[in-house]
């Protein structure tokens, strides 16, 4: 400031000085120094506000244009002036850039969101929805922004939902892609916010209601599987109680009685079986089974049971590949081995046979295989034996003390140790259930070792 005062007065000065120094050279008889240089000095205030004024203009046409990097005058008031302002300028472009990134980001984060998100305004027109909510609700965004959510989304329990406008709670509705085969359930809630404005969340909770639904018909199950034994134990007791029998009656009585107790803790150890299996770590890799002496095992249980449910009459086959081990745990090996040899006997009439093979397969894996000459089952059962309680012939299954989640177990084992289960079967004619273990499980001592075979 006192820069410009001292420039102004200089020019006054210098404009004085010059107009005395012009009425002195060629006008001596005119007027006095006093007035020249008074008449000087205003001149040069004139053209001191015309130049001062042109600079101001530069500023201002400047500051009018989008173009504000190079400034339009560098020195004086006016310089400093529009330094003052760029950098003004270039701090509130640097802050409007931040805030630009933060909600890119910010909408990108709500992109990678596995819920929907849709931003409504206060007359629930779509602002802004993630590729979660597009996929939920079939949007389109060249299509649908600043559409009415209602009019795009017509599902009566969600529209009841948008009518009632009661946003406590959430609502449930099929999505856009659901089908009857593929059913997908949404959970959509809305959260008003800020003036009148509403978020509107969609999740995917199919897993969970089929999670629920699942839980729910397997509570069912298990309450029916042990209610029908206890009814019939009960109705025995009561005869024994009120009937007056003789020996051989009683013993009969007894003997059937034994018979549900025995279906009775069938169930629960194949319930304590499965729990355990989906409770526990996976089986360790370090500890090796040898798998002649854990089919050993099955064929003398499948011997007996043979024998007690038929009387002794399968061709027992077993061709097992000595110096064979597998990974893993030893009892739930056992539990699927013998689930499987004990369906082959229990599903296949006396006098047929069955085999059952152990071996390492080419890749370095191994199979574990039963081959059964029973009834077999329709092709259209295969895909669902694998279900809890699921059943192709129940009555076979109860008559030989079958729970109807010998096959579940034997899934889960197969899943535990990285191994899969494949099921063939011809009606009629016989089934085939195969295991194939993974090189990492397997260690084949004897690659060349003979298949023994032993007829049980
Ligand atoms: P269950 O205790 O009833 O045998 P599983 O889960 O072991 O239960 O088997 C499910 C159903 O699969 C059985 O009820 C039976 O109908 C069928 N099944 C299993 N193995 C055989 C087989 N080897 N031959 C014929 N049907 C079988």
């Amino acid at each position: 400031m006192l820069i410009r005062l001292l420039s102004f007065s200089l020019f006054q000065g210098v404009g004085a000085l010059l107009a005395a120094i012009f009425m002195r050279v060629f006008a001596p008889s005119h007027g006095g120094v006093v007035v020249s240089s008074l008449v000087g000095a205003l001149g040069a205030t004139y053209f001191w506000l015309l130049w001062d004024l042109s600079r101001g203009l530069r500023v201002m046409r400047w500051l009018r244009s989008e173009e504000t990097r190079e400034v339009a005058v560098e020195s004086g008031l006016w310089g400093e002036f529009s330094n003052r302002i760029r950098r003004v300028l270039r701090n509130n472009e640097r802050a409007v850039q931040q805030r630009d990134e933060r909600l890119q980001e910010f909408l990108a984060a709500m992109q990678a969101s596995p819920n929907g998100v849709v931003l409504l305004d206060k007359d629930f027109r779509i602002e802004w929805f993630n590729q979660s909510a597009a996929m939920h609700f079939g949007l389109d965004a060249r299509r649908d922004l600043a559409q009415h959510f209602a009019n795009l989304v017509r599902d009566p329990s969600f529209a009841a939902y948008f009518a009632a406008k009661d946003f406590e709670k959430d609502v449930l509705m099929p999505g856009r892609a659901s089908t009857a085969t593929l059913p997908v359930r949404l959970s959509v809630h809305v959260h008003p916010y800020g003036a009148g404005r509403s978020l509107l969340l969609s999740r995917d909770v199919t897993a969970v209601e089929q999670a629920e639904a699942m839980r729910r018909d397997f509570v069912a199950n298990v309450s029916h599987e042990i209610r029908t034994p206890l009814t019939v134990l009960g109705g025995f007791v009561e005869t024994l109680q009120t009937l007056s029998l003789n020996d051989t009656e009683r013993a009969r009585y007894l003997d059937l009685m034994a018979q549900q107790a025995s279906r009775m803790q069938s169930l629960v150890s194949d319930l304590l079986t499965l729990s355990r299996l989906e409770g526990s770590p996976l089986p360790t890799t370090q500890e090796w089974v040898d798998v002649s002496a854990l089919v050993d095992q099955c064929r003398q249980e499948a011997g007996e049971l043979s024998r007690v449910l038929w009387g002794q009459t399968h061709s027992l086959i077993f061709e097992i590949q000595g110096g064979l081990s597998l990974a893993g745990s030893a009892t739930e090996l056992h539990s699927a081995f013998f689930n499987l040899i004990g369906n082959a006997v229990r599903y296949t009439p006396a006098g047929k046979s069955i085999r059952v093979l152990a071996s390492a397969t080419d890749d370095g894996g191994a199979l574990f295989a039963v081959y059964d000459q029973g009834m077999g089952i329709p092709r259209e059962h295969i895909p669902r034996l694998t279900e809890r309680f699921y059943r192709v012939d129940r009555s076979r299954s109860r008559d030989t003390g079958g729970t109807g989640l010998g096959l579940a177990i034997v899934k889960h084992v197969v899943q535990r140790h990285g191994a899969e289960l494949s099921i063939a079967s011809v009606p009629g004619e016989g089934s085939n259930f195969q295991i194939i273990f993974p090189p990492h499980r397997v260690q084949s001592r004897l690659a060349t070792a003979p298949v023994e075979a032993i007829a049980a």
